[in-house]
Formats: structure tokens, C-alpha cells, sequence
């Protein structure tokens, strides 16, 4: 369980970018955070792993403080994926995957079956692809890689922000279709950031919809549908209903 109660984030400066959001998220859900632009999503979900710490209020994951934890043991259980991929240009696939279980301390052995198997996972054959780098591979492929290095040490939480958004629209509701059949399989708790209503709709066991900082509702894609709990949320859902 992934919770959140009264958690704010007041930026340096003193903008207030989120504001007193509280919110359950049980084991193995995926929720789908969505809103305008700056309306404090990619905020929200720095400050799980505490990329951005939240000022005020507290974050748990399975009752603990994330406070409690220090940073790098915070960001070694929590698997990330952004937009613009970030693999290291220099190392291998195969390197890429392997560097949390390195931190980890797992060894050789572990980490080369770990790596394959990673790969066969998000759909990629390690006999051609362990030993290639980045710019050798397509788009999609380097997300497909950039979900594996996230799935690498077992995280409990993983975090994804706009994942598919540079992808042209067929790569991108290929990997969202991997994407749900991996999360069926695994089970692991996701926090989904995204633009687009039909791929929240289409992912999410529920959505949080974000306006100013603020979370208007969350709730699952039917209830949003049918029971807006705010004029901004009907607005925005309005041409999916
Ligand atoms: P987008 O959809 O464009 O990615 P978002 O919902 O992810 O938007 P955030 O990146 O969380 O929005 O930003 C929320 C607000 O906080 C914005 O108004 C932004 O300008 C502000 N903000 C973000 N980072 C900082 C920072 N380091 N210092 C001050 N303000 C910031
Ligand atoms: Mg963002």
C-alpha cells in the first residue's frame, strides 16, 4: 500500500505546487494520474521516491515513512520510467538493466539470468539486443528497455511518467497492451502519469484527476464516467462519455 496523507509541496521560492492530496494506492493497483499541464503530477510522483521531498504531510509504502528511508535505498525499491527514456548512452543493454541489481550487491550470475529473462519479459531477444547500445535500437524498443531496467531488483512501487507519449500511435498502444498484460502478471504497484484520457482510461484500475495541486477526484474509469464529482472533471472526460 502506497499512501499519501495531506502531502504537500511548496517549491523554493514558495509556490505551492501540490496541495494537501490524500490518497490510497492498495498493492498491485494501477493508478493513472492525469490533468492539465502544471497541474502538479510529475511533482506528485517525485515525491515518492523523493526526487522532489513534499514539505509538509506524510508519504508510507507498507507503513513506512519514506522519510524513514535514505535516498539511494528509496530509489533502488522504487523502478522509474520517464518519457525520455534516460538509458546510458555508453553501456550496453545489457549494462543498463544491470545497474540497480549491481547496487544491490547481486552477482554475475544472478545478474545475467536476471537480465535475460528481463528481456524476454518486455519482448526482446537478449541474444541479439543484451549486447547493443541505445542508438542502436528503435524507440520503442529503448521504452521496452527502459520498463525492464525499472522491473530490474524487483521494486516494490514503479513510477512512470508520460512512458509512451514521444511514441508514434501504433508502438504506443502495442507497448500500452505489453504494458497491461505485464502488469496482470506481476501485479506491482504503478503510479501512471499521462496526458491522454483514452490511455488513462484504457490503463488504469483508477484515475486521480489533478487540477492547480489540487486531486479533485479518484476513482475508478466507470465512476468517472458516470458520476463526475466536479465540474472540471466532467469537462475534462467530457468527449469520452
Ligand atoms: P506537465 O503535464 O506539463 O508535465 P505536471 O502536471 O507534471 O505538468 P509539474 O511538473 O508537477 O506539472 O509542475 C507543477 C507546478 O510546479 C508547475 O506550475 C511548475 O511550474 C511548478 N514547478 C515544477 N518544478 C518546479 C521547481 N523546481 N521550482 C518551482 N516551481 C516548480
Ligand atoms: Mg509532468
Amino acid at each position: 500500500m502506497l499512501k499519501f496523507e495531506n502531502v504537500s509541496k511548496v517549491f523554493d521560492g514558495g509556490f505551492q505546487a501540490v496541495k494537501s492530496v490524500s490518497f490510497d494506492i492498495p498493492t498491485g493497483e494501477f493508478l493513472v494520474l492525469i490533468g492539465p499541464s502544471g497541474s502538479g503530477k510529475s511533482t506528485t510522483m517525485k515525491m515518492i521516491n523523493r526526487m522532489e521531498p513534499h514539505t509538509s504531510g506524510k508519504i508510507t509504502i507498507n507503513g513506512k515513512d519514506t522519510n524513514s528511508y535514505n535516498a539511494s535505498e528509496l530509489r533502488r525499491n522504487i523502478g522509474y520510467v520517464i518519457q525520455q527514456i534516460g538509458l546510458f548512452p555508453h553501456y550496453t543493454i545489457e549494462k543498463n538493466i544491470a545497474i540497480v541489481p549491481q547496487l544491490k550487491g547481486w552477482n554475475d550470475k544472478e545478474i545475467k539470468a536476471r537480465v535475460n529473462e528481463l528481456l524476454e519479459l518486455v519482448g526482446l531477444d537478449p541474444e541479439i539486443y543484451a549486447t547493443r547500445y541505445p542508438k542502436e535500437l528503435s524507440g520503442g524498443q529503448q521504452q521496452r528497455i527502459g520498463i525492464a531496467r525499472a522491473l530490474a531488483a524487483d521494486p516494490d512501487v514503479i513510477l512512470m511518467d508520460e512512458p509512451f507519449s514521444a511514441l508514434d500511435p501504433l508502438t504506443r498502444e502495442q507497448l500500452q497492451n505489453e504494458f497491461l498484460s505485464l502488469h496482470k502478471k506481476l501485479k506491482k504497484t504503478i503510479v501512471f502519469v499521462t496526458h491522454d484520457m483514452d490511455e488513462a482510461l484504457k490503463m488504469g484500475d483508477r484515475i486521480a484527476i489533478m487540477k492547480d495541486g489540487k486531486l479533485l477526484q479518484l476513482d475508478t474509469p466507470e465512476k468517472l464516467l458516470h458520476e463526475p464529482a466536479h465540474g472540471f472533471v466532467e469537462e475534462f472526460i467530457g468527449k469520452h462519455r
